[in-house]
């Protein structure tokens, strides 16, 4: 159904956002709603934001000095409790303000003194439609208020005409509420449990379909009429292994033996291969290009950003100049003419490998037998468009790869029965990060400081917030400390930044301009510092294992050994996993284990953006229940209710790839 706003503003707004229907419209999710839910007062915390109904008992009183204006007065509530209300710096509220009236107050509660630091007043009841306001994602131009109003038309004209497609059986086993009534809710709840029914039935809505594409790409995989794939000899995959100028890791040379294995069956390959950041992954895809190279097959290789593509390319074209294997890259930002030639020598079959972004599966690029894609970081792409690439060439095998050490158990529950390769050593043997858990004032900070700087390596300095009074906690503060203490050594980053700001500081720091940086978590993951020796880690404690595990994963890249100290003032059993095992995929479990799957920040930030309401962590048990009930319905087609299921989602996959991710 078509949009029901004529105004070009809202619907250009609308279009950026991806929102060309009215379908669209109400599967756009709030982020977040505004609570002015009434406050329980029995237990009202300090500092917590309240919503308190009461009247108006005593005059209000205006102070103005300067700029600076304050409004009180007494307020006593519907529960006979009595306040001090104050209102900062918004002198023309004393109008609305009547005594004996009732109001709505909302604001932040002080314990001490029982006062209210007003942020919105209304007179009279706040009705429960109003109390909690759904708050979305816009573009300037469109306020808040007119989008809802939108939101509420659509919801009203499309009553009886959304269909449900959620299979009966499994509405039924989840108690999943009806779809358009879990839409309006989500929309527009009464309360909060209601959210949180309606968000349930839209998490297995979206959890089923998900699980069903990937069941379909990799069936469909499976069943395509393989001609029979050209056979690869494993001995002549050495010729490329022998070439490098060093000894691949034992992990390195058994996943490329599993990828070659693959390769060589007549199905498919579905293969995801994990490693965290240093393990050499990049590498093990290179020899698996060599070897689709050797079976005559184009090869690509895929990753999130032009700037990442732009680097990699020049890595795989320099190890792969000694075979004479032609390399070429396709990205967004070349020029029209460049991308044109590219095109056509892909077609042509003039190149052999290909490294890009999303460029390399759009609608105009075509491959003479594209047999092998590599995505790198995955999780950055969606189901959808990793289907659309490998259907880019008649037998594609697919190769994914993720940094995140996710648990394997919530590995194989969301991608089901994808193969998975590891890499869990380094290639550095002898890399060894010594793991120590210090207090704030230990005089081994420093001293450990000197030692790298009289060694000319770097030093990452880490802590979780940029401000605040709380030396441990703050950047700022930190920056402040180490700039007296090893003047014009010390840099700051952190994500309040422009980017190029941020760029120029990192490249000073690579460059060694300056050997000390103090950073929020910002320090891209990726990037490669050779040869930093120290990470400091302050509140400690407040991080993720697996988050620890991966800053402390930038150190020592060259081989020499490094340090890792995590400061933290109290005891936390947690953090000796880290002094005891280097092993990220092992951690990431443990952190499981202790903190339970919701509490994996690292894995939750890595983003899984493709998904609208689910959270890999958090919903883990949902997404076993899901693959399991998209195997049930691929296993029975005949199933009516499971055909028609079926079609929908396949249609789906078939028309949104462009859209997704
Ligand atoms: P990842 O992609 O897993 O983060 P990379 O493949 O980029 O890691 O490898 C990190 C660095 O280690 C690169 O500079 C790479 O050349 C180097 N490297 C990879 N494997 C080995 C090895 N077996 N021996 C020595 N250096 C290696
Ligand atoms: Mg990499």
């Amino acid at each position: 159904m078509k949009l029901l706003t004529t105004s070009s503003n809202l619907l250009t707004v609308l279009n950026h956002l991806g929102i060309n229907s009215s379908e669209d419209l109400l599967k756009y999710l709030p982020y977040r709603y505004e609570d002015k839910t009434y406050s329980d007062e029995l237990d009202l915390l300090d500092k917590e934001k309240v919503t308190i109904l009461g009247k108006l008992v005593s005059n209000p009183v205006l102070v103005n000095k300067g700029k600076f204006s304050l409004i009180q007065f007494f307020f006593i509530s519907d529960h006979n409790e009595f306040y001090r209300v104050k209102i900062f710096n918004q002198p023309y509220l004393m109008k609305t303000l009547t005594f004996g009236e009732l109001y709505s107050v909302s604001g932040t509660y002080s314990l001490k003194g029982k006062e209210i630091n007003l942020t919105s007043l209304k007179k009279g009841v706040i009705s429960s439609e109003e109390a909690l306001r759904p708050l979305y994602h816009l573009l300037e131009g469109v306020s808040q208020s007119v989008y809802r109003n939108l939101v509420k038309r659509t919801l009203e004209k499309c009553e009886g005409l959304i269909n449900d497609p959620m299979i009966d059986e499994f509405k039924k086993k989840y108690h999943l509420l009806d779809y358009y009534q879990a839409l309006k809710m989500i929309h527009f709840p009464k309360n909060k449990e209601e959210i949180r029914l309606a968000l349930r039935t839209l998490k297995y809505h979206e959890c089923l379909a998900f699980s069903l594409k990937n069941q379909i790409c990799r069936g469909e995989n499976k069943r395509l009429p393989l001609q029979k794939k050209t056979k690869i000899e494993l001995k002549k995959v050495n010729d490329f292994i022998l070439s490098l100028p060093f000894k691949l890791t034992k992990d390195q040379i058994s996943a490329i033996r599993e990828i070659v294995l693959d390769m060589n069956k007549d199905e498919l390959m579905y293969r995801l291969l994990q490693g965290d950041v240093g393990s050499g992954k990049t590498l093990v895809a290179m020899a698996s290009l060599y070897a689709n190279y050797l079976r005559h097959n184009q090869g690509a290789f895929m990753v999130p950003t032009d700037s990442l593509a732009r680097q990699q390319f020049e890595d795989i074209k320099k190890y792969f100049s000694p075979f004479n294997i032609r390399v070429d890259l396709l990205i967004g930002s070349l020029s029209l003419k460049e991308k044109k030639e590219v095109k056509e020598k892909l077609i042509n079959h003039q190149t052999d490998i290909v490294v890009g972004t999303h460029a390399l599966f759009s609608e105009d690029v075509y491959y003479d037998n594209l047999g092998l894609a590599i995505i790198d970081e995955q999780h950055k792409f969606g189901v959808n468009q990793r289907n659309l690439l490998v259907s880019k060439g008649d037998n594609c095998d697919l190769l994914l790869m993720s940094a995140t050490p996710i648990p394997r158990t919530l590995a194989i529950s969301i991608y089901g029965d994808l193969d998975v390769s590891t890499l869990a050593s380094f290639p550095h043997e002898e890399r060894k990060v010594i793991t120590e858990i210090v207090r704030p004032d230990s005089p081994e900070i420093n001293l450990l400081i000197h030692e790298m700087l009289e060694t000319n390596r770097q030093i990452f300095i880490v802590a979780p917030k940029i401000s605040g009074d709380d030396e441990e906690k703050s950047v700022l503060a930190i920056y402040e400390k180490y700039s007296l203490l090893f003047p014009n050594q010390v840099l700051l980053l952190h994500g309040k930044m422009d980017s190029e700001e941020k760029e120029r500081i990192l490249k000073d720091f690579i460059d060694k301009k300056k050997l000390i940086l103090v950073a929020t978590t910002v320090i891209e993951l990726g990037i490669n510092v050779l040869s930093a020796g120290l990470m400091i880690i302050y509140n400690a404690s407040s991080f993720g294992l697996a988050s620890l595990h991966q800053l402390r994963g930038r150190v020592s890249r060259d081989g020499q050994s490094g340090y890792c100290l995590l400061v933290s003032e109290n005891e936390d059993p947690r953090l000796s996993v880290l002094v005891d095992s280097n092993d990220g995929f092992h951690i990431a479990e443990e952190d499981m284990k202790m903190r339970g799957p919701g509490d994996m920040i690292g894995v939750r930030q890595s983003g899984f953006p493709s998904f609208a309401t689910l959270n890999i962590v958090d919903d883990f048990r949902m997404f076993e229940c899901a693959r399991d009930d998209a195997k049930k319905i691929v296993d029975n087609l005949a199933n009516p209710s499971y055909q028609k299921y079926y079609a929908l989602i396949k249609q789906e996959l078939a028309t949104s790839a462009v859209n997704d991710g």
